[in-house]
């Protein structure tokens, strides 16, 4: 299934030439984790680091499916906001939940930097604006609750935007601590790092049926077979590969830009990442090289488009958008993509174990903020693995109430 359109920016500018053999024997393992994006290495990451035997197979490249359209934003502030959130899962949980996905951040922070590469990654600050001004209040609403929880967030008025950038709002939400990355890059590394701790990968190895055998399963793929006591679905977008009842996401597609590097930047007040409080939402940030990344237009539709000229119209679209907002610059598409998007409707990620099919997990982090959904789901299976209570694990259950917005 075709996961994106167009030309990425990530793999394209990829320096590195990291290939793992395809799967030809029968192995034996702890876990068999099934997809090698962002989800299935941060797995393979933490099991290997755990000392949890485990073998990884991807049907096609590590990081090739929605990774590689991934725009780089780690923000634990969600599509789906705090006060949002606590209207249909209540106030307790919604906090827990914000909180856990926080600590996931400051996990993956450390992480990083004990990782061999660098993968560009930058500690920024997130603008949250008021894309009118009937949205003020609702906005007003979410900061203070924001705040009333410890998350330390700051509410900018108009004249402190129109000071910092060069485009008028009527209010933002400002969080420091955010980050961005190229995770394309980030996870090859993982990998990498991730096999010299132990985890086996194979690439080009798609699994094709999973059978019961007296200790777990058996995983076949097209040219070998593993057997295993616990199985991970990671297999993003494609959930009818995940099997089971109970993952049901809502689809659509969304577009990205890439601009040419942009000679001063200096309208970009500390290259903040800036999103705004329409839906669906621009999200805008910059490169370690200096280009602007903007994305968003998401239409209900589950397939990328086909045609160079919709796509185009798309990417054209999106550069007036940017344009306007900083009228002195002179960007220049370079890049340009249409990806399928999953979420949900609670704005909750599918994670952990499937009650009817012991030993089968889940990890699958719809939602616009799938790196630290990745890296929360990592945690919780990691933790189920070696039997340590994880109070979020309730949270994201796959057999939860899903509660429609
Ligand atoms: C345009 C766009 C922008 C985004 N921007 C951000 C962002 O800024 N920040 C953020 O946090 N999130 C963002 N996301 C979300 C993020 O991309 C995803 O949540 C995350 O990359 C998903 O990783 P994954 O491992 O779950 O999925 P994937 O990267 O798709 O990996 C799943 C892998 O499983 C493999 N697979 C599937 N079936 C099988 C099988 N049967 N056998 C073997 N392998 C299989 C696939 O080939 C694929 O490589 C964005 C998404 C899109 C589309």
């Amino acid at each position: 299934m075709r996961l994106h359109t167009g030309n990425m920016y990530w793999p394209s500018t990829f320096a590195g030439s990291i290939h793992y053999p395809p799967l030809l024997s029968k192995k034996k393992t702890r876990v068999a984790i099934v997809g090698g994006g962002m989800s299935g290495v941060l797995c393979g990451y933490l099991f290997a680091k755990s000392g949890i035997p485990a073998i990884l197979i991807e049907q096609k490249t590590i990081a090739s499916g929605s990774t590689s359209a991934n725009t780089g934003f780690i923000q634990y502030s969600n599509d789906t906001l705090l006060s949002e959130l606590t209207d249909s899962i209540g106030e307790q949980d919604a906090v827990s939940f914000y909180r856990s996905s926080n600590q996931a951040a400051q996990h993956l922070y450390t992480l990083i930097a004990g990782m061999r590469r660098k993968v560009h990654f930058k500690r920024r600050s997130s603008l949250y604006y008021a894309s009118k001004a009937e949205d003020v209040p609702s906005m007003r609403k979410e900061y203070e609750l924001l705040n009333k929880h410890g998350f330390g967030v700051f509410w900018w008025e108009e004249a402190q935007i129109a000071e910092c950038f060069p485009f008028r709002r009527a209010a933002a939400i400002v969080t420091p601590g955010d980050a961005e990355i190229n995770p394309y890059l980030f996870v090859q590394a993982l990998a990498e790092d991730a096999q010299v701790y132990g985890l086996e990968v194979f690439e080009n190895t798609a699994m094709q049926a999973v059978e019961p055998t007296s200790e777990g399963y058996r995983v076949i793929t097209s040219q070998g077979e593993i057997e295993a006591e616990q199985i991970v679905y990671a297999v993003g977008y494609i959930p009818e590969h995940a099997g089971g009842q109970w993952v049901r996401p809502t689809f659509s597609r969304s577009y990205a830009i890439v601009t040419d590097p942009i000679s001063s930047l200096s309208d970009w007040h500390s290259r903040f990442m800036i999103w705004e409080s329409a839906r669906p939402y621009l999200y805008m940030r910059t490169t370690f090289d200096n280009r602007i990344i903007i994305g968003g237009l998401d239409e209900n539709i589950r397939m990328p488009v086909r045609k160079d000229q919709e796509l185009r119209k798309h990417s054209n679209e999106l550069l007036s958008a940017l344009k306007s907002l900083f009228p002195n610059l002179s960007p220049q598409i370079r890049y340009e993509l249409c990806a399928t998007f999953a979420g949900s409707e609670d704005g909750l990620p599918w994670i952990g174990e499937d009650p009817q099919r012991p030993g089968q997990h889940y990890c699958l982090g719809y939602g616009g903020n799938g790196i630290i959904y990745s890296m929360l789901g990592a945690e919780i299976i990691r933790d189920h693995l070696l039997g340590i209570y994880n109070p979020i694990a309730a949270i994201v259950r796959p057999d939860r109430l899903v509660v429609t917005k």
